[in-house]
């Protein structure tokens, strides 16, 4: 049997402990609707990321586009162009304009200092991406933020885990939103969450991924359906019990990596924030030039080792965006490759890719 090495490998927890939850579902009923395991994976999750006002929606992209209509937003967002498509396509979605602002060349996340030049009287918010889980310069934006009257939302999909000065990145901004899709390190299959810091806007939230139902036959908001369901919830809580395992193997993977190319002179690679920690979700690497990027690429694939091309093409490209060139973004968007990481791969594996690469 031909083994194919992808980016990531979904973590599939112990099938019978799942199999324990689906029973308990059948046997209550209640398969959606804030059932008992998405209050207990709330909960949970509340703990183990130690935060509050943590609401879990049916994947990432809806929680963003909740966190935009919870917020009020209108207008231009100033966001990254080095992102997964959904950051840009989602603001598009709810009729807001995204205006890009350029990366930082060594952290890949955006630039603070240009951010200022780029704010107009349309500007309402900031959504920076805490991207491959490097936190970004999250004092920096903030006071960039209180002085323009602007919101601030971070992308935090890769950031699970991740603390800045010690506690969870994901109290910052008035809305963070995490992705609990299948590839990322923690999933419920589909599956997201917001992490509001206002009790009152919290509540809105609460009722706009319900139809904007405030009670049985009251309807206060128009909202849409964003809900995670009980079968979401329940592999959100068989993953948790695996999390310090899946990140130790990952870590192990990272460091494999990162010993292997750290004297590789053609490769770059990304600058992470002092003030955070690291949860492995991703090891980019950036290549001298395009050219060398897509000789590995395909030396790789002969032997069924697929990377992803992450973050390519830069958002400022998409056709039905209108934006002048993101030059940094554009640049390291063509040269970077995410290598294959999770907590199933093979160390071998790994050193393998280490050759094709050093040699
Ligand atoms: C995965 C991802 C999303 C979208 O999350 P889904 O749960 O797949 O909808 C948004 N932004 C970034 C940066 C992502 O990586």
């Amino acid at each position: 049997m031909i083994i194919i090495i992808n980016v990531t490998k979904t973590h599939l927890p112990n099938k019978e402990k799942f199999v324990k939850y689906v029973d308990e579902i059948y046997e209550s009923g209640q398969i959606t609707n804030k059932g008992q395991f998405v209050r207990l994976l709330k909960e949970k999750l509340e703990e183990y990321l130690n935060v509050k006002n943590l609401l879990l929606v049916s994947n990432g992209t809806t929680a963003l586009q909740v966190a935009y209509k919870a917020l009020n937003l209108k207008g231009e967002v100033l966001t990254t162009p080095f992102s997964f498509v959904a950051t840009t396509s989602s603001l598009v979605w709810e009729g807001l304009t995204p205006l890009f602002v350029d990366i930082d060349k060594d952290t890949f996340c955006m630039n603070y200092n240009k951010i200022e030049s780029k704010i107009t009287k349309n500007t309402s918010a900031i959504l920076p991406v805490h991207v491959f889980g490097n936190g970004c310069d999250i004092e920096e934006i903030e006071i960039i933020a209180i002085k323009n009257n602007l919101k601030i939302i971070y992308d935090a999909a890769h950031a699970f885990g991740i603390k800045y000065k010690d506690e969870s990145i994901l109290k910052h901004g008035d809305i963070s939103v995490i992705s609990f899709h299948a590839t990322k390190i923690f999933h419920t299959i589909e599956g997201g969450a917001l992490i509001i810091k206002d009790d009152d806007t919290y509540r809105k939230a609460e009722r706009l991924i319900n139809f904007g139902f405030s009670g049985v036959d009251k309807i206060d908001d128009i909202g849409i359906n964003a809900k995670m369901n009980e079968f979401q919830a329940a592999m959100g809580l068989c993953v948790l019990d695996d999390m310090v395992e899946i990140i130790e193997k990952r870590k192990a993977i990272f460091k494999i990596y990162e010993n292997g190319l750290k004297n590789n002179e053609e490769l770059q690679f990304q600058k992470y924030n002092i003030n955070c920690n690291q949860n492995y979700g991703y090891f980019p690497v950036v290549f001298k030039d395009e050219k060398s990027l897509l000789e590995i690429k395909e030396k790789l694939e002969k032997e069924q080792i697929y990377p992803r091309r992450y973050f390519y093409p830069s958002l400022d490209k998409l056709a039905y965006i209108n934006s002048e060139d993101m030059e940094i973004s554009n640049d390291i968007s063509k040269r970077i490759l995410c290598l294959p990481i999770s907590d199933s791969l093979d160390p071998k594996d790994a050193h393998r890719i280490l050759d094709y690469i050093n040699n």
